[in-house]
């Protein structure tokens, strides 16, 4: 882990300190408030101009211009101006025009771009377009037995994109019986893997992909159970407390003494500090199952990941939401509002903190530099949450 990140040179939560960035209540002081506002202007620049050399043909939320769209709807929701709807609008257009006909998620496939397209015609009051792309995201449903079920590639990922829509009209427009199916055959599907390779005394649910066992919240159980525990989804009692719950405490056996958790069952390699892999994704599921199971080591779980986090999240891949430290201070914010500790507040700030010295820490460039999930939109995206830290949500997954 300590070869992936940079040595995070904060000092630890303490009240004197804490006070450089929110009051006894956590609301961010006008100065910090100040700084994320003049460096989310300088970044959305800086983005405006790369984006001309980006890949033309990239419709997803992932790397490509519906991720970009994402971002100026969610700073539309932040400030209210207009304008960003309207470039939200102009990208989603550009995105709508090369979709990929391949996935069905709302991360890599093409209803992340018809969702976010439905929301911004809505908001656009264009009702007729906005209908149009919610009943071809319902269309992209043809419920193949051999689909996936994670979220980058399968079905969580076409599950998050109607709750998407859902939530951003306030109201059904995804039938609830629409959602449900979808949640049905992620549960029977994890059934019968584990029957199939013989995890059942282990586990009653498991999943794969790319013939791996991957435990994070991009490719894996985490990112699948963080789902199947919501309420929204009406998991049945039984199933829930039969099935899910005790496939998400085999996930909590697989912690590493660290106190982080491996990217696939079976590999000991202690060294992923990603949303992607390990800790930074896997919290979310533990955080759900606190709320969900009401027992203290699920928590006690979760504030080790913190920790973990704290320690080896600042990431020499740079400053991104995948696996880099915008993304890895999420779950920060998703602690902070678990339990209203500031401690995890002042720890986001640090980490926003280091997000305002963009560039400047020797990371390496990723591939696809101004994109929402390795690049620079997403420390955008952070930057803009941290604004609200109440409201703050990681992107295209947490509900
Ligand atoms: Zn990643």
């Amino acid at each position: 882990m300590a070869q992936r990140a940079l040595p995070n040179p904060y000092a630890d939560y303490n009240k004197s300190l804490a006070a450089a960035f929110f009051d006894a209540a956590g609301r961010l002081t006008p100065e910090f408030s100040q700084r994320l506002n003049n460096k989310i202007r300088d970044l959305l620049q800086q983005m405006e101009r790369g984006l001309k050399s980006a890949d033309p043909r990239d419709c997803t939320v992932y790397t490509g211009w519906a991720g970009i769209a994402a971002l100026y709807l969610h700073l539309y929701n932040v400030y209210g101006d207009p304008g960003y709807l309207h470039t939200a609008h102009d990208y989603v257009k550009k995105s709508l025009s090369c979709l990929t006909k391949r996935s069905i998620t709302f991360l890599c496939g093409d209803a992340g771009p018809l969702a976010v397209a439905a929301v911004v015609f809505h908001k656009l009051q264009n009702e007729k377009q906005a209908e149009d792309c919610i009943s071809r995201l319902l269309q992209l449903n043809k419920l193949d037995p051999r689909a996936a079920d994670e979220l980058l590639y399968g079905r969580v990922g076409y599950i998050y994109a109607l709750l998407f829509v859902n939530r951003s009209f306030g109201q059904e427009r995804v039938p609830q019986s629409h959602i449900q199916q979808v949640c049905d055959m992620i549960l029977a599907s994890g059934e019968n893997l584990a029957k199939k390779r013989n995890f059942t005394a282990k586990t009653p649910l498991m999943y794969e992909w790319y013939q791996e066992y991957y435990v994070g919240a991009a490719h894996g159980l985490a990112g699948i159970y963080y789902y199947l525990m919501q309420p929204c989804l009406r998991v049945s009692q039984v199933k829930l407390h039969n099935v899910v719950k005790p496939s998400v405490d085999y996930v909590c056996r697989l912690k590493f003494p660290s106190g982080n958790y491996p990217p696939c069952v079976g590999d000991t390699r202690d060294q992923l500090v990603h949303w992607c892999h390990g800790a930074p994704g896997v919290v979310y599921m533990l955080a759900q199952a606190y709320k969900v199971f009401n027992e203290p080591q699920y928590l006690s779980d979760a504030l080790q990941c913190s920790e973990v986090i704290w320690k080896f999240g600042l990431l020499k891949k740079g400053y991104g939401l995948c696996h880099g430290a915008a993304g890895n201070a999420y779950a920060f914010l998703a602690l902070y509002n678990l339990t209203q500790d500031v401690k995890f507040l002042y720890r986001a700030c640090k980490f926003a903190e280091w997000c305002l010295d963009y560039g400047e820490h020797g990371c390496r460039t990723p591939d696809t530099p101004f994109s929402l999930f390795e690049g620079m939109a997403g420390t955008i995206y952070f930057l803009a949450d941290m604004l609200v830290p109440p409201k703050a949500k990681f992107p295209a997954f947490e509900l």
